[in-house]
């Protein structure tokens, strides 16, 4: 008998263009698509009049146990998720109900893949330049399922360390403080003018990209749809872009003098 397949797939940022063949074929290889409507929609076109089973925002421990449930019953099944699914993403409930249900990898039970896309921070980071090109962390901002204290406290070390900092699920429409909390703390370790991004919906319909600075970002629309990008202290913005050398204090020479020094508050505290 076929082994049951269970492919976990990152569709990218949205547009079609920025899924991966390799992602379009495991797709096109099962029988049931298993996702959110909103990327359903996404990818109409490439899975067609397959079998689709949608729910809602909420619900993915219920998507991801009924795609465990479909592959035992003898289905191919691509559950799909925003971006990449190991980022903020469904691969690790997957895993976490094939683990509940006595899962092994080597014993004929279903097999696993998880076909990766391009997540959120590196299509926002493209489309505003290149603000990631060192060091740098990612914190949601999303106290739903994590303590406000540790994002806080995630966010104080970041800034701290001079890292660009990518902030996912910065607002919702009930959650609404959490970015102005976000932007004091980072404030208390980086310079005001210091270059940020705004990308709403980054390869989709509406897409918005603002360069601003951490100072002014309380000025602008975010929602649940946009990332943030705030750079370190040698971030630089020029024609509507945002970029962060790949080096400090003038390691490579460029011809143009410009020296850059790490702003690091560790020794504060
Ligand atoms: N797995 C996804 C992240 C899901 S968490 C990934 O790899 O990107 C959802 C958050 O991702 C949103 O709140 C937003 O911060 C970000 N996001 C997802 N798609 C986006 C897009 N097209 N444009 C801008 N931000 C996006």
């Amino acid at each position: 008998m076929l082994p049951k397949r269970l492919y976990i797939v990152g569709l990218g940022p949205g547009d079609v263009s920025l899924l991966s063949p390799r992602a379009r074929s495991a797709l096109e290889a099962s029988d049931v698509i298993v996702g959110y409507h909103t990327y359903l929609s996404q990818i109409r076109e490439v899975v067609g009049g397959k079998e689709t089973a949608a729910s809602g925002m909420q619900q993915e421990v219920a998507r991801a146990k009924l795609a465990v449930e479909l592959t035992r019953s003898g289905k191919t099944v691509a559950v799909v998720c925003g971006g990449d699914p190991g980022i903020y993403g469904m691969a690790s409930l997957v895993f976490e109900v094939l683990r509940e249900q006595g899962w092994a990898r080597s014993a004929g039970d279903i097999e696993v893949e998880v076909v990766p896309g391009v997540p959120a921070l590196s299509a926002a980071a493209a489309l505003l330049g290149a603000p990631l090109s060192h060091d740098f962390a990612v914190i949601s901002l999303s106290d739903l399922l994590t303590p406000w204290e540790a994002i806080a406290l995630r966010l104080e070390l970041a800034a701290r360390a001079d890292m660009a900092i990518v902030l996912y699920n910065p607002k919702s429409s009930r959650r609404r403080e959490q970015l102005g909390i976000a932007q004091e703390i980072i404030l208390r370790h980086r310079a005001p003018e210091t270059p940020v991004g705004i990308v709403r919906n980054a390869h989709r319909e509406g897409q918005n990209i603002v360069v601003t600075d951490l100072q002014h970002l309380g000025e602008h629309q975010v929602d649940m749809t946009t990332t943030i990008v705030v750079g370190n202290s040698a971030t630089f913005s020029f024609e509507g872009l945002m970029v962060t050398p790949r080096g400090y204090s003038g390691k490579y020479d460029l011809g143009d003098g410009i020296r850059t020094e790490p702003r690091m508050d560790i020794d504060a505290h």
